[in-house]
């Protein structure tokens, strides 16, 4: 064989992946210059309150427009958190909500609200707290209106440090809700200590809370755990009027799924926006 001695354990360590591996490593690659590319883009999915139904924000949802396609989060997300990659990607997103909110806000008298996802290596990062204010002082959002989301995974280290964390944003003016609740293995003994506005249910309890009895009896006594801690509650994924009126019925406060709308990139969500408004004009 004619390479060199110094190549070799690099040569050999790369035959010896699987196929699942190399496609992952492949990815990275291209993941790291993603942004660079200006491949990311955000979709919009709208919450409404469920009362009212009236349009009261939006999640925004990061894509990853690859010259092969749009790749769901679900496939690149987890590379990202593992390879690092998620903190510069998510100061994208911050700053792009943020950006976006902002715009919303100047375009009409309403002010929805926007929630961002935060994923535990980028609120444990040293430098989360200064990209936050950055995004802050960059778009000249009002903070009150953005909610950041965070996993229960986030939460589970270090106690202390993520209540003090916590308090800080707080202290910024921005909300934050739990995403995915139930999902995780977060204690209810630290729920009550951390410092959050909102309860996200995840879609999962929301797909059986038709299905049986226990499905029902689980998301009730969410929504009444939430509210008993002082939270409001939004319930993800719901596709069907059933799984609403349910929810209505509980006192759930808002909804998240296709059943009120699916995410949309940024001109379906400024033209629903804008439909909401023109109607709620109508309203008085
Ligand atoms: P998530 O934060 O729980 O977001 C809700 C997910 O549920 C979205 O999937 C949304 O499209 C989907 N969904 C909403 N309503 C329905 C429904 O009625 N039925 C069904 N079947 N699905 C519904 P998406 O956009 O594929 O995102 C998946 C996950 O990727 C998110 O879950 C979140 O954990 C993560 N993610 C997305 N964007 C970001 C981001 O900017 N940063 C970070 N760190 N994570 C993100
Ligand atoms: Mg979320
Ligand atoms: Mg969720
Ligand atoms: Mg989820």
């Amino acid at each position: 064989q004619a390479q060199s001695q110094q190549g070799n354990s690099a040569v050999i360590y790369t035959e010896n992946l699987s196929v699942n591996e190399r496609e992952r490593l492949a990815l990275e690659t291209q993941l790291s210059q993603a942004l660079d590319r200006g491949e990311f883009e955000l979709f919009y999915q709208a919450q409404c309150d469920l009362n009212t139904r009236r349009l009261s924000g939006f999640e925004a949802l990061l894509r990853w427009r690859h010259p092969d396609g749009l790749i769901p989060p679900d496939r690149f997300i987890p590379i990202a958190e593992e390879s690092g990659l998620i903190v510069p990607i998510g100061r994208w997103v911050l700053h792009q909500a943020c950006r976006q909110a902002k715009t919303w806000h100047d375009a009409g008298r309403d002010r929805p609200v926007m929630a961002v996802n935060i994923s535990p290596r980028q609120f444990q990062h040293p430098e989360f707290m200064a990209t936050v204010r950055e995004a802050l002082r960059d778009s000249g959002v009002d903070p009150c209106c953005i909610e950041l989301e965070i996993t229960e995974g986030a939460m589970m280290d270090d106690a202390e440090s993520t209540i003090a964390k916590m308090a800080e944003l707080r202290a910024l003016g921005l909300h934050l809700a739990i995403d995915d609740f139930g999902t995780g293995y977060s204690s209810l003994a630290y729920l009550k200590r951390f410092p959050i506005d909102r309860l996200k249910i995840d879609r999962s309890f929301v797909r059986d809370l038709g299905r049986d009895e226990e499905g029902a009896a689980i998301v009730q006594a969410l929504i009444q755990l939430a509210h008993s801690l002082g939270m409001t509650v939004v319930a993800e994924g719901v596709e069907d009027s059933h799984q609403e009126a349910c929810l209505r019925d509980w006192r759930c406060d808002l909804m998240q799924g296709f059943g009120y709308a699916r995410p949309l990139p940024e001109p379906g969500a400024s033209a629903l926006l804008e439909a909401h408004r023109a109607e709620s004009m109508h309203d008085g």
